[in-house]
């Protein structure tokens, strides 16, 4: 760490230590971590603030709330106790960012692309000779300077596009087993639309608890491995609709709930009604990580390779970076120093509330001894 990454530099006061980028749990809770160390993060919350937990109802698994909360509530409540301690909040989406020379460089406002670099290392784009302020004007949007950026922007369920998906979500539509399916406990039909691997394992996590499960499934054979389609056939409680599309979702606007779900099959042409208390959508996600893209090293779904991430890339990233004793430095750092990314842009496998909480948690104590170079004393 050279003297002109130090928090104390003198000759760029208005450079920012540290740019959040992204407001679900992982983005608050760096940025709660960070303003508590006295960085004074900048978060760019997005014109859609507080992730994907503004499109639910009760959260039930978030510790610390007995009755559980609303996920709107709660995500408000860390959005208050991250602004408590000094994070500078702004609903603003990055559109750009410029990860190639230091300080980096964040632009919001102006189209959202993924900058490209130059065989160079330098990123193409419109270069201005102010280094002396942290944020500059520019045609395409202003610019932010930093010396460190958490990325914790998430990732978004992919959804049908079918009428009635998005009026019930969180009322009887649902991206997620593990959260929700203790809600559907002795309910009479439920269902999960998919065929991968995702949606077994959403299945399976139904079939504990409500009585019926139907898989609906497009085509007549499954994506997902043989050993989770065994497990899943091995469940008494469920039974699969091939060839089978959902075509609308169906609701009571006085119950404030979905109560059915019209199928057509692709083969015989049939359309039916089926009554429901509940329907998962599994079949995928995307990781907002497009913004990124030629920037920093991404895996082959989008998600962002980080030291401490679950794909093979992120398990090499890791090994590179042991030091002397064997223990990894920096984990949440991303292919480019000072970089760090937090949460469900990283993480694909346990996508929750908590454990993106977690990840901004940890890329923000990164973050702390990264500018101060005190990683090597740990
Ligand atoms: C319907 C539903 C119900 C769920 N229920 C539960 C539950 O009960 N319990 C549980 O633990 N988990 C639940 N989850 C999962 C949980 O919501 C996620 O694991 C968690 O929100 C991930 O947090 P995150 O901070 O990584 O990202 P996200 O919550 O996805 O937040 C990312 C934020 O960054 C913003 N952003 C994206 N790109 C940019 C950009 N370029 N500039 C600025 N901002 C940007 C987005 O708009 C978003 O606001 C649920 C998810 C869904 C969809």
């Amino acid at each position: 760490m050279n003297d002109s990454m130090t928090t104390n530099d003198s000759k760029q006061k208005s450079l920012r230590d540290v740019i959040v980028i992204g407001s679900g749990p992982a983005g608050y809770t760096a940025a709660l971590y960070l303003a508590r160390a006295e960085l004074k993060p900048l978060v760019f919350a997005g014109e859609s603030w507080g992730g994907q937990l503004m499109l639910t109802t009760t959260v039930d698994d978030y510790p610390g709330f007995e009755s559980g909360i609303q996920g709107p509530d709660l995500m408000e409540k860390m959005r208050k106790q991250a602004a408590r301690f000094g994070a500078e909040i702004v609903d603003r989406t990055a559109s750009k960012v410029d990860f190639s020379t230091k300080p980096f460089r964040v632009w919001v406002g102006g189209p959202s692309t993924a900058l490209n670099v130059t065989s160079s290392g330098r990123a193409q784009d419109d270069k201005t000779d102010s280094e002396s302020l942290s944020v500059l004007s520019s045609e395409k949007g202003e610019i932010y300077r930093a010396k460190t950026v958490v990325i914790a922007t998430g990732a978004e369920s992919k959804l049908l596009g079918v009428p009635g998906e998005k009026e019930f979500m969180g009322r009887g539509v649902s991206t997620c087993a593990v959260c929700d399916a203790p809600f559907y406990k002795g309910k009479e039909q439920t269902y999960v639309v998919g065929g991968g691997d995702a949606a077994m394992e959403e299945a399976l996590a139904l079939a504990k608890y409500a009585n019926r499960v139907g898989v609906i499934h497009r085509r007549d054979t499954l994506k997902s491995s043989k050993i989770m389609q065994r497990r899943v056939e091995e469940k008494k409680n469920v039974e699969f609709l091939w060839n089978s599309e959902v075509m609308e979702i169906k609701g009571s606007k006085e119950q404030n709930k979905a109560t059915g779900v019209v199928v057509n099959n692709n083969k015989t042409g049939e359309t039916r009604e089926l009554p429901m208390d509940g329907i998962f959508i599994a079949i995928g996600h995307t990781p907002a990580s497009t913004v990124f893209k030629a920037q920093i090293e991404l895996d082959e779904k989008g998600y962002i390779v980080s030291r401490l991430g679950l794909s093979a890339k992120s398990v090499a990233l890791a090994r590179d970076h042991l030091n002397d004793m064997g223990i990894l430095e920096y984990p949440t750092m991303t292919s480019v120093e000072g970089v760090f990314a937090a949460g469900d842009v990283v993480d694909f496998r346990y996508r929750q509330a908590v454990t993106a909480a977690g990840w901004g948690c940890m890329a923000a104590m990164d973050v702390e001894k990264f500018l101060t170079g005190t990683m090597s004393s740990w």
